[in-house]
């Protein structure tokens, strides 16, 4: 992999040997940012999976249609973005802050290979500011009471909560909705939740069955959840026009050629906090 031998990758704690999504979803995307074991774990899921690049690009992209609608048109300067990933073209601080240089933004992920690529994040706007945490999103007061996080949002103005491609790692019935209801919380009225979200709702009863194994067996972690479970984290905000879609229907770009739904397995809504 790039930038990072195995010496150094000990060093900091990270395990080649162990896939791990940041890098694996970096190798779906066609990034250099891997190790084998995240191209093997990858190269598994799409043999069962064969359209889940596509919903890893399709996600990548609402990322960015996203950030540029809480930018340019929510009048959104503060972002907090949990699950960063490694960077790669147009993470959240350069759509951002190509509308309003002054925005400020704080990374959160809990991959220490993610700190690594940081500086890369951390190429703020002079206007602006971004800063990255090194934490997990299981324990969002951590998150919330982090020094680093008051430094730079002040969280008496509306905060843009991003939680894209992260909520499908925290297994188990409820548990996602809780960490998104103490983060929301957290967050003044103004506030914006944007989050997608791997679901297995597209799926054949085989394929639902086959995929209930795999992560029964470890040899999957993203814990898939259906419509009304994912479209539940948003009750109590207003969902922004068009609601809950597939990752590619959320305000395409004009002219866009919009994949069959039942391809991008991914679900996406945004919504505003009264
Ligand atoms: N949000 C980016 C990256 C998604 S990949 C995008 O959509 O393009 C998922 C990211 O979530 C990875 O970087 C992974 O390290 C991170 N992640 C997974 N579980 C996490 C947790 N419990 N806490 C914080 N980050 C987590």
């Amino acid at each position: 992999m790039a930038g990072v031998d195995d010496r150094t990758a000990a060093a900091r704690g990270i395990d080649p040997t162990q896939a791990h999504p940041a890098r694996r979803y970096n190798y779906w995307l066609g990034g250099k940012d891997n190790f084998a074991a995240d191209r093997a774990s990858g190269d598994e899921l799409e043999r069962h999976f064969p359209k889940v690049r596509l919903g890893a690009l399709a996600n990548r992209a609402l990322l960015q249609r996203a950030t540029r609608f809480l930018a340019a048109e929510a009048g959104i300067r503060q972002f907090l973005d949990i699950g960063t990933g490694l960077p790669t073209a147009d993470n959240t601080h350069e759509v951002a802050q190509r509308h309003n240089p002054e925005s400020r933004i704080v990374y959160v992920d809990n991959d220490p290979l993610v700190m690594v690529h940081a500086r890369a994040l951390l190429n703020s706007s002079p206007e602006g500011r971004t800063a990255y945490i090194e934490a997990d999103l299981t324990e969002p007061d951590a998150i919330l009471s982090h020094p680093v996080l008051h430094d730079t949002l002040d969280l008496k103005q509306p905060v843009g909560l991003m939680l894209i491609a992260v909520l499908h790692f925290i297994h188990g019935d409820g548990a996602a909705k809780r960490i998104v209801g103490r983060l929301l919380d957290a967050l003044p009225s103004g506030s914006f939740l944007v989050a997608t979200h791997a679901t297995s709702d597209f799926g054949s009863p085989e394929q639902q069955a086959l995929y209930r194994q795999l992560v029964e067996s470890g040899r999957s972690d993203v814990w898939t959840r259906p419509r009304d479970e994912f479209a539940g984290l948003f009750d109590g905000l207003d969902l922004v026009d068009p609601g809950v879609v597939p990752a590619s229907e959320w305000r395409p770009e004009a002219g866009a050629v919009i994949p069959d739904r039942s391809d991008i397995n991914v679900w996406t809504a945004v919504g505003r906090k009264p």
